[in-house]
């Protein structure tokens, strides 16, 4: 039997440390890295009121798992969990199902909103209709939605599930697309944009890896539905979360460098942009142009 350096039963190797776990260790591990990541980056302070953007996938779940224990444990914040449901048969709906179930078990209040009541239509309506690049509509109007009834809801900041696979894959995206803007918005809590009707993001998770992740939902048992969407298109994402798996295999720790370095790197191109953000002329809503993106994707749409 492999142990674990406790002596118990080891069921995880950390590559990066060259070290087994058992499943308590493991479960510290992640809580650890957890109430360090909120902990350095101030991400709650007393008198939060946070909306967990939860879709019932692994990531989510345990985001809403871990707030729910602070909140327990530390007090002083108020929870709210918002899921949008895209309107995608046999994925969403029951991954949303899902997370409705673990939301009651914790007694965190959930709030259901669907791309059919706000935007008028489905994402499997709009996908037999049009030929479109599925992601880049699907991102923007989610965002707005998750960003817009976070606000309406009274909710100063709005937690996301981004892993440290995610927070890698998004940093070597915006190089790669040379995208400065998007590049300084990254982070545990970015707060580039400092007004008031945006929920700021923060970001627990951004320090722990996907696996480990995905082991602590096993480990607690949660029901997890985590189905493939079947209109997944975004092309430039899933190249390179392949080149850094295979470097993570290859060079163990990659990941983390690659968010470490950022961090390192963000003090020097961050600044706030002074700009005063404005106002979207069709939807009211916060936007530096004239026609924000989610108003400019649903004209396109529509003509
Ligand atoms: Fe939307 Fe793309 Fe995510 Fe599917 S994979 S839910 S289309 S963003």
């Amino acid at each position: 039997m492999i142990e674990c350096g406790c002596g118990k039963k080891a069921v995880y190797f950390r590559r990066n440390e060259g070290r087994y776990y058992c499943k308590k260790c493991l479960m510290d591990g992640v809580e650890k890295k957890f109430y360090r990541t909120v902990g350095r980056n101030k991400l709650i302070e007393r008198g939060d009121k946070i909306a967990v953007g939860v879709s019932g996938g692994k990531d989510s779940t345990v985001l809403l798992y871990l707030l729910k224990m602070m909140q327990k444990k530390k007090g002083g914040f108020e929870l709210v969990a918002i899921s949008v449901d895209e309107g995608i048969m046999g994925y969403r709906d029951k991954s949303i199902k899902a997370i409705g179930k673990i939301c009651k078990k914790y007694g965190v209040p959930h709030h259901i909103y669907t791309y059919k009541n706000e935007l008028g239509f489905s994402l499997d309506e709009l996908m037999c209709k049009k030929k479109i690049k599925s992601c880049t509509y699907c991102g923007v109007f989610r965002r707005y939605i998750l960003n817009k009834k976070a606000r309406e809801l009274g909710c100063n900041k709005l937690a996301v599930g981004h892993n440290l696979d995610d927070e890698a894959q998004s940093v070597l995206i915006n190089f790669v697309r040379g995208d400065m803007l998007r590049f300084q918005r990254l982070g545990a809590f970015p707060k580039i944009l400092d007004d008031k009707r945006f929920a700021s993001r923060i970001k627990p998770l951004r320090n722990i890896p996907k696996r480990e992740i995905a082991a602590y939902a096993i480990i607690k048992r949660f029901k997890i539905e985590e189905g493939h969407c079947p209109y997944s298109f975004d092309n430039m994402r899933r190249d390179i979360q392949t080149m850094v798996n295979k470097l993570e295999q290859n060079y163990p720790g990659t990941k983390q460098q690659i968010v470490n370095f950022y961090d390192r790197l963000h003090p020097m191109i961050s600044k706030k942009s002074g700009k005063v953000i404005g106002t979207c002329e069709k939807c009211g809503e916060p936007s530096s142009l004239r026609v924000c993106k989610y108003c400019e994707l649903l004209e396109k749409i529509k003509n």
